[in-house]
């Protein structure tokens, strides 16, 4: 299964993304994980991305349409992949395209996780994330049975620096203005599926499941 998961800051794509994983194996490729792993590596990529994600900005085309390109052509992606917050843009959607034709291959769906925006700034304000494994909660929604403890290694968890109040903001306008267009492309393509976003995680997955159902028969 070849899918791209999409929806704002805060809809549940890392959360449903594991989910996914979990069940079908596929390998998880979020950009944001990326960078952030690049961030805390002290990498020049890590470098580059830092000052865009500190301002709730979106990082260059050219910088992310790379490391998804040499990131889609390793092996463990032959059988299948998951991505997770990209494409953002058009100009991104239009080079995914392009590898994937390199690559004899085409995406399945495109699924977009809707949920309205005032929900998504609760979300993301009271997200906390696995200094380990990278696993999403949130101190209301989702909560860890032990404080700042992960359910599933056992990491610490803290909170995303780009999840304050002010940054968020950003996040989203910046997002808003960019989705629209981007769900027209995939409208058109086809690929596109609309899930409600806004039920709990476990009903996302129910519906989310239905669809990646089809694709294994
Ligand atoms: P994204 O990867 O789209 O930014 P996450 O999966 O990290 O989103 O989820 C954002 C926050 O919202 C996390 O704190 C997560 O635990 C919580 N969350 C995810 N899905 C739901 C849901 N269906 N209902 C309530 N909270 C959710
Ligand atoms: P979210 O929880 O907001 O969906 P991500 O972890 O996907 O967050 O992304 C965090 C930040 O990393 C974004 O605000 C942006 O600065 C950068 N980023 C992630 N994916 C992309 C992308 N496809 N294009 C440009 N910037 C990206
Ligand atoms: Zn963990």
């Amino acid at each position: 299964m070849n899918l791209v998961l999409m929806g704002l800051p805060g809809a549940g794509k890392g959360t449903q993304a594991d989910k996914i994983v979990d069940k079908y194996g596929v390998p998880h490729i979020s950009t944001g994980d990326m960078f952030r792993a690049a961030i805390n590596d002290g990498t020049a990529l890590g470098l580059q991305a830092k000052s865009f994600i500190d301002k709730g900005e979106l990082v260059p085309d050219e910088v992310t349409i790379g490391i998804v390109r040499e990131r889609l052509m390793k092996d463990d992606c032959q059988g299948g992949f998951l991505l997770d917050g990209f494409p953002r843009t058009v100009a991104q959607a239009e080079a995914l395209e392009q590898i994937l034709t390199d690559m004899n291959k085409q995406l399945d769906y495109v699924i977009h996780i809707q949920v309205d925006q005032e929900i998504l700034i609760e979300r993301l304000t009271g997200r906390r994330i696995c200094k380990s494994c990278g696993a999403a909660y949130h101190l209301i929604f989702n909560p860890p049975s032990q404080p700042d403890v992960c359910d599933r290694c056992g990491g610490e968890l803290y909170q995303r620096p780009d999840d304050n109040a002010e940054t968020v903001q950003n996040r989203l306008q910046v997002n808003v203005k960019q989705t629209q267009p981007l769900l027209d492309f995939y409208q058109e393509k086809g690929y596109l599926r609309n899930i409600n976003g806004q039920q709990d995680i476990n009903q996302v997955f129910v519906d989310v499941d239905k669809l990646l159902g089809d694709l294994q028969e």
